[in-house]
């Protein structure tokens, strides 16, 4: 079987600078994956890859045996690959409802322009999946004023209004309280059981990374240095030197 997102000797270089190092990975249907390592290493750089936001220098990317290799954001939504930012990306000034609306009128092809005079479109699905996120009784709040942990939870409400098979999740929990993390992390494992996503993510916190992925691979400088289940990452020699060390004990 071949897998869902494969990528093959991908290459990014900034001037000289190789953010992403012959990068060979694949995703796997259903799997929920983790992507590890320290600050710097290009995981947001492999996010950017894979959804069109930068384009690679070098290799492929390929969604359900198809070549998606440097094709625009919004297309690679379309192809159902949606993902969240690691910096809030919301409309600050826009009611809750309104941000999920426009996302899902934005699915629709219906141009902002026409908000306005369509401000009844899509109710019954913006509160459904304002329900699913757990932010139906803010529906009328602004979302720039939301808690921290809150206006996450509306990412994934706007991200889910595309319908996506494929959900990218750069840093979900960062800046989030234990407490907050520990909601946020809930929240995604129900949902992606509930909609049958596959979910590809990176995470800082390891025990939210040994909690819920099936598996797990570790970048450095750009580099895949291990990629497996997460008994095999965790006792890989390579990674607790370089990064894991106490925190994969931590974990245990
Ligand atoms: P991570 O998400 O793992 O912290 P990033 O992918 O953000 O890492 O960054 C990887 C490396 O690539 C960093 O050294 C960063 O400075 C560099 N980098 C990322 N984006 C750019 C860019 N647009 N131009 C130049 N260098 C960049
Ligand atoms: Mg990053």
């Amino acid at each position: 079987m071949s897998a869902l997102l494969s990528i093959k000797n991908l290459w990014k270089d900034f001037g000289g600078f190789v953010a992403t190092r012959d990068v060979t990975f694949d995703l796997e249907e259903g799997e929920r994956h983790a992507i590890i390592g320290p600050n710097g290493a290009g995981k947001t750089t492999f996010f950017n890859l894979i959804t069109g936001h930068m384009h690679p220098s070098k290799g492929s990317v390929e969604f359900r045996g198809k070549d998606i290799t440097g094709i625009p954001p919004h297309k690679v939504v379309k192809l159902g690959i949606a993902r969240s930012f690691q910096r809030i990306n919301i409309f600050p000034r826009m009611s809750v409802f309104e941000n999920v609306q426009v996302a899902l009128m934005s699915r629709e092809g219906q141009s902002l322009k026409m908000f306005k005079l369509c401000f009844d479109l899509h109710v019954a699905e913006t509160n459904q999946l304002l329900d699913t996120v757990g932010l139906l009784t803010e529906a009328e709040e602004t979302a720039g004023e939301l808690a921290y942990g809150k206006q996450k939870q509306l990412e994934l409400a706007i991200a889910l209004a595309e319908n996506p098979d494929v959900l990218l999740l750069d840093e979900p929990t960062a800046g989030m309280s234990p407490t907050e993390t520990g909601d946020a992390i809930k929240l995604v494992d129900r949902i992606t059981k509930e909609r049958g996503l596959t979910l590809l993510f990176t995470e800082h916190d390891m025990g939210v990374v040994f909690g819920i992925s099936d598996r797990i691979s570790v970048l450095h400088h750009g580099e895949i240095i291990a990629s497996g289940l997460p008994d095999d990452v965790r006792n890989d020699p390579e990674v607790r030197r370089i990064y894991l060390g106490e925190d994969a004990d931590a974990a245990a």
